[in-house]
């Protein structure tokens, strides 16, 4: 494509390394695609994170109304772009086009739903207390508190979601929302993709008059350059998405930093499906494709992928089994986003079947192409997986484990000894449901979303939406990396006391001339004082 440039963006200016170069690999061809692309420079990085520093207070002073023009200006550029992001991505991932397009779709709703939030501005959180000066023993302040944003913030992209956890995605509108100037390094699984988008958001940033800082995209390794950003002391907080052993080494770089700051990761998660027999008695069928569906959906890339199935012994359970296999057996490979996560895919299968207590049940076909990932299913007892941590380790791709219970008190003990995951199902009929109170209070206790009868692939973008959980699922388990409850990531709230009504912030002057609903002397109100 000659378009693409190769090099990064460091505000408005373009990187001039000439440092060894790399290219984006097509992984359904093993071919390599033009053109090259350079890694940034430690100058250049630091160039970034200087220019990220300078734009924060003017990124903080921005109104609601004018980060929504700015969030919806991208998008609508996005939109015009949508022809080449796609033809780019498709080559670069290897994911099909209509992938490609509904993830675009959900990029723009992302951006789009940040743009509502904001310029509305109830999300800020307005509270007051008014001063009373006959307070005894002691007067009363005049206390106004608000979130402001937390200022520059570092997106590292996802290999899995080229749009909607990449360079415009949910990590960067929720930053860019909250009023933060955003550092991003690109995922050398789609650089090219990478480099349209970037260049779309630096044309809204000049053409918003946002300060040169607002926007840099970095290009390279991010064990070596993401790094340097994650240690740089202009730097407030990181948002991620990847393999735990990433998100763990951010997360350990930040702490030891001589001012640490938050990481939010999103790294790995095994999203247990738990089977209770009424329902397999009455829908095992349509449980067993909709799970299979699920399993195999963009070739098991989602962090939402079902990879532990729970289930008691019994008629219907082993019907449900034998038609879960046979649909498994049926699967085509498919390919995966890059070579090194088809190996780890590879390695992750070999080391699983030479576990004691574990064997492959069912196995889908192979076409011999490179990078493929052939449909897995593992099967093994309740009383293997308490005792062996490690099969509850991700093999990121289209592969499960079958857990098989005795008894209701091994479902329990399954249940108790989980790590933290984004979410956690339940099939049952109504009267199992009501039942199991006790079951679903467990899974509640391990996942950030709880879902019911359906499957946990298909993470709605919403205001309602949780995506995130108990480590290891997320770094901060009391966060989400979807939906618009993903800005409060990147704020702090700020108290100010006994200020002069015209200093204070718009949003808690007396006059409340934006009209939101703020927690007045602790009852909500939206009038003015
Ligand atoms: P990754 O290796 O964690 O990389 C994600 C991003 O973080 C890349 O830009 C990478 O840069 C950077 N990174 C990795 N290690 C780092 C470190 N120590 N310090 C700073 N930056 C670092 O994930 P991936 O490339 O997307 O896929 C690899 C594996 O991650 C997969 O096989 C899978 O197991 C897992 N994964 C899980 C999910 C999920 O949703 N659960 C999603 C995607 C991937 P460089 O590679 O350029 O250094």
């Amino acid at each position: 494509m000659s378009s693409l440039l190769g090099h990064s963006f460091i505000g408005f200016a373009r990187g001039q390394s000439t440092a060894a170069a790399y290219r984006a690999i097509n992984p359904a061809t093993a071919t390599a695609l033009e053109p090259d692309f350079f890694p940034a420079t430690a100058t250049e990085a630091d160039k970034a994170c200087a220019l990220a520093a300078l734009a924060t207070p003017a990124l903080a002073a921005l109104s609601g109304k004018q980060k929504a023009t700015f969030l919806r200006d991208i998008a609508t550029r996005i939109e015009a772009a949508t022809p080449s992001l796609v033809a780019r991505a498709t080559q670069e991932t290897g994911l099909p086009e209509a992938r490609c397009q509904g993830e675009i779709g959900r990029t723009m709703g992302q951006l789009r739903l940040f743009a509502d939030l904001v310029e509305k501005g109830d999300w800020l959180d307005a509270r007051i207390e008014t001063a009373n000066p006959d307070r005894k023993p002691l007067p009363k302040p005049d206390h106004r508190s608000l979130l402001r944003p937390i200022g520059p913030v570092a997106v590292f992209c996802a290999s899995n979601f080229p749009f909607a956890y990449s360079v415009a995605g949910g990590d960067t509108a929720s930053a860019f929302a909250a009023g933060c100037p955003v550092i991003v390094m690109g995922h050398h699984a789609h650089i090219g993709t990478a480099e349209i988008m970037g260049g779309l958001i630096v044309e809204a940033v000049k053409a918003n008059h946002l300060p040169e800082g607002t926007f840099s995209l970095l290009m390279g390794e991010g064990r070596v350059i993401g790094q340097q950003v994650a240690k740089h002391p202009a730097l407030r907080a990181i948002g991620f998405t990847g393999s735990r052993v990433g998100g763990r080494a951010l997360m350990d770089t930040a702490a030891a930093r001589s001012t640490p700051i938050p990481v939010y990761a999103e790294m790995s998660s095994v999203n247990p499906v738990v089977l209770l027999e009424g329902a397999l008695a009455s829908r095992g069928e349509a449980i067993a494709t909709g799970l299979v569906g699920s399993c195999t959906l963009g070739v098991g890339q989602f962090c939402t992928q079902p990879g532990l199935i729970v289930l008691t012994r019994s008629a219907a359970a082993e019907s449900f089994i034998n038609k879960l296999c046979a649909l498994v057996t049926d699967c085509a490979d498919g390919v995966m986003l890059t070579a090194g996560i088809h190996q780890a895919y590879q390695k992750g299968l070999t080391a699983r079947a030479a576990q004691s207590g574990v064997k492959v049940i069912a196995q889908g076909k192979s076409s011999g192409q490179p990078n493929r990932a052939i449909p897995t299913l593992f099967a093994t007892d309740a009383k293997t997986f308490v005792a062996d941590g490690s099969l509850q380790e991700e093999i990121f791709g289209p592969s499960s484990l079958v857990i098989w219970c005795a008894d209701q008190r091994e479902v329990d003990a399954v249940l108790g000894a989980l790590h933290g995951n984004l979410t956690a199902t339940v099939h049952g009929t109504d009267a199992e449901l009501g039942q199991h109170a006790a079951l679903i209070d467990r899974l509640e206790a391990v996942a950030g979303r709880v879902v019911v009868n359906g499957f946990p692939t298909g993470v709605e973008v919403s205001h309602a939406i949780v995506h995130g959980g108990p480590y290891p699922s997320l770094s901060d388990g009391r966060t989400t990396s979807v939906g618009s409850n993903a800005i409060y990531r990147f704020t702090r709230l700020v108290c100010f006391q006994n200020y002069p009504d015209a200093a204070l912030p718009a949003e808690l002057q007396n006059a409340n001339p934006l009209g939101l609903s703020r927690l007045v002397n602790g009852t909500r109100s939206s009038s003015a004082l």
